[in-house]
């Protein structure tokens, strides 16, 4: 659910360039979406569906807004985590951070499988056993709007998606696409260098729009690399003996909506049942502390 920025020469332009739209179809997802709402960070966005939403101004506003609550380490990457005397410590690049309790693992399958793999083998092969597919992105900005064009364009030729992404709610600029192509291609050339996928997907955009769009003004691809994962059914992993556990998209299905439930779910397994449920909504203000050493 990121946001890119790009520098044109038309000004900074955002970019959705990962999740497009989510749709929330499960009622305790509904309950948090119209939340969300009331704090203007989604909004619908009819052209993608009936039922589908976009965070306003970008689809990173409700990453955001979860963030707001905690104290987080942004740009650190976790390269292992390490038991020490009963405690967690997660290692980075940086050094080690903890003593923490607990670890959840909220990341793609494909990374979870390695920093799991020297703690717990169950959870492993299940993270083995997921699979996903890559996702070539382009971002293009043009000075003029392609006319006649429909904001959205699904399953064209070698494109999966493609829309206008300053026909998105809040998002005032000049015409942006963005393009996404179907995982077979994507797969295909998923080595091949950024600005020789911007060719070609220029070209797909063209071929969808039935006519030749103009040159951009800008235009940067992104490769995805772990993308669309089919999801294993699990929901989420937990150990309550070692304290570590795992969630993400590819414990469900490839959407937002999956994420949400299946984060919902571990965090259940760590702190909540269902006669002492989880607050679905996060405080206005508040601190990342290790988890307390009370009953699990
Ligand atoms: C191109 C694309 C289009 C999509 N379109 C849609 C859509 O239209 N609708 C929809 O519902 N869903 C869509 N999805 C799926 C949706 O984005 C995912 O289901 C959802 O974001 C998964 O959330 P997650 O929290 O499980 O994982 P992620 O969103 O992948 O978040 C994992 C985070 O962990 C970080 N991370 C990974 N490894 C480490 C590490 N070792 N240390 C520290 N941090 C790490 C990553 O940087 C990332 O920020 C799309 C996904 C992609 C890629």
């Amino acid at each position: 659910m990121s946001t890119r920025r790009l520098q044109t020469s038309l000004g900074e332009v955002p970019f959705d360039h990962g999740a497009q739209y989510f749709t929330a179809r499960d009622a305790a997802f509904g309950q948090m979406v119209g939340l969300w709402r009331d704090l203007g960070i989604v909004a619908p966005w009819p052209p993608a569906g009936t039922d589908a939403w976009v965070g306003t101004p970008g689809m990173n506003a409700i990453v955001k807004q979860l963030a707001a609550a905690h104290t987080v380490a942004w740009d650190h990457l976790v390269t292992g985590i390490a038991r020490k005397d009963g405690d967690w410590w997660l290692i980075g690049e940086a050094g080690s951070i903890g003593p923490f309790d607990a670890v959840m693992l909220a990341i793609p399958a494909e990374q979870a499988a390695v920093i799991l793999s020297l703690h717990d083998f169950s959870m492993t092969r299940i993270a083995l056993k997921a699979r996903s597919q890559p996702c070539w992105t382009g971002m293009f900005v043009f000075g003029r709007p392609l006319a006649g064009v429909p904001s959205v364009l699904r399953h064209e030729g070698d494109i999966a998606w493609a829309a206008r992404n300053n026909a998105k709610p809040n998002r005032p600029g000049p015409e942006a696409w963005v393009v996404q192509a179907n995982p077979s291609w994507s797969s295909a050339r998923v080595e091949d260098a950024p600005d020789q996928i911007s060719g070609l997907l220029l070209a797909a955009l063209s071929s969808a729009a039935g006519s030749v769009v103009p040159d951009p003004v800008a235009a940067v691809s992104h490769r995805w690399r772990y993308a669309l994962s089919a999801g294993t059914g699990d929901g989420a992993l937990w150990n309550d003996e070692l304290g570590l556990g795992a969630c993400g998209d590819w414990l469900l299905g490839p959407r937002v909506e999956c994420a949400w439930l299946s984060g919902r779910m571990l965090a259940r397994c760590l702190i909540g049942s269902e006669d002492n449920p989880i607050p679905t909504v996060a405080p206005a203000t508040g601190s990342l502390q290790p988890v307390s050493k009370g009953p699990r």
